[in-house]
């Protein structure tokens, strides 16, 4: 009887340490010490016994049973723990990833030139206004000194919308509008960005659509120093400290004198390269003293009043400022072309 004892523990334990998951623990518990098992048999066959027997062989069972159930509650532990860490070990976040980016966009060049340039003229007392796309034609030309069957008009071949509606060819007459709303008796300083619409043949350097930048001032005594004294510190800002400008005779129906603008080549330091066509000079604006008709037309007396005007177009800028050589990579927005100017 000793002997069966010692051997069923000897086996039971053996089958505790072989079990591998918590349903075969609970099969080797329920086989050996179940109402069926083993030892309760052995209990059961007591009364068989001899007295002196009993009391020893139901200690020795005693110690068996309390010896299997100690290995079923070990293993059972084991078991509980390896399979907590396989939990959490399955559904664990690796916090060292680095997380996925966020692609961050920019403002177009031409967005970002402009606003380069608003805040120049901000900060010299320049205010900035808006006109509408779709323009009459007395705004667009004939406030500007364009009447009708003037020749200069074939220069800005347009988009007529009705006889007398047509998208603007030019930012200008956001000027003739405010010198009206200004009642000619007051200093005007502005700049005035847009769309502007030409019927021109889309190549590398002309687009049926760009963008213009044109700012007036009115006051009196104004000088054509003046004129270049602002232009100098424009083109100090926008192509580098050590620029200088030149003023060209040219020819503008709303000003007079009329001057194009150049300012030295910032690839060859003015000595001469492919970019500026060995000159030394790039053609950035044209300008010039507001004409005395268009001051008249709009209310300002031109013996009491004078003014300059300028005018230059964003694609041109943002194309010799870095170098695009085409206009249309403005309008295709490719990625890959304007995140190269998001600014970091
Ligand atoms: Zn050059």
């Amino acid at each position: 009887m000793r002997e069966k004892l010692e051997a069923l523990q000897a086996e039971a334990i053996e089958k505790v340490q072989q079990a591998d998951n918590l349903q075969s623990l609970q099969d080797v518990r329920v086989a050996y010490l179940g109402k069926k098992g083993p030892i309760t048999e052995v209990l059961r066959g007591m009364g068989k016994l001899s007295p002196e027997e009993r009391p020893v062989i139901g200690e020795l069972a005693n110690k068996v049973r309390e010896a299997i159930a100690t290995a079923l509650d070990n293993k059972k532990n084991l078991l509980e723990e390896a399979a907590l860490n396989e939990q959490l070990q399955k559904e664990a976040i690796d916090v060292t990833l680095p997380g996925r980016p966020v692609k961050a966009g920019g403002p177009h060049l031409l967005t970002s030139i402009i606003e380069e340039v608003e805040d120049l003229f901000l900060g010299m007392g320049f205010e900035i206004k808006e006109g509408p796309e779709v323009e009459t034609d007395y705004f667009n030309f004939e406030a500007l000194n364009l009447p009708q069957d003037h020749p200069a008009r074939d220069m800005q071949d347009s988009f007529y919308v009705t006889d007398h509606l047509l998208l603007r060819t030019q930012t200008s007459p956001v000027q003739a509008r405010t010198m009206r709303e200004y009642d000619g008796n007051k200093a005007i300083k502005m700049i005035c960005p847009g769309v502007v619409y030409r019927r021109d043949t889309d190549d590398a350097t002309h687009s049926h659509q760009f963008t213009q930048i044109e700012g007036l001032l009115v006051d009196k005594n104004v000088r054509m120093s003046d004129l270049k004294g602002v232009l100098l510190e424009f083109s100090r800002k926008l192509f580098g400290a050590d620029r200088e400008i030149r003023l060209r005779p040219s020819f503008f129906p709303f000003t007079e004198p009329s001057v194009e603008v150049d300012v030295t080549c910032k690839v060859c330091d003015g000595k001469g390269c492919n970019v500026c066509k060995h000159t030394g000079w790039i053609e950035i604006l044209g300008a010039g003293m507001v004409h005395s008709n268009v001051l008249r037309m709009s209310g300002y007396d031109p013996e009491e009043y004078s003014g300059f005007a300028f005018g230059m177009g964003v694609e041109r800028i943002a194309m010799l400022k870095y170098g695009v050589d085409d206009i249309r990579h403005f309008y295709t927005n490719d990625v890959r072309f304007l995140s190269q100017y998001h600014k970091a």
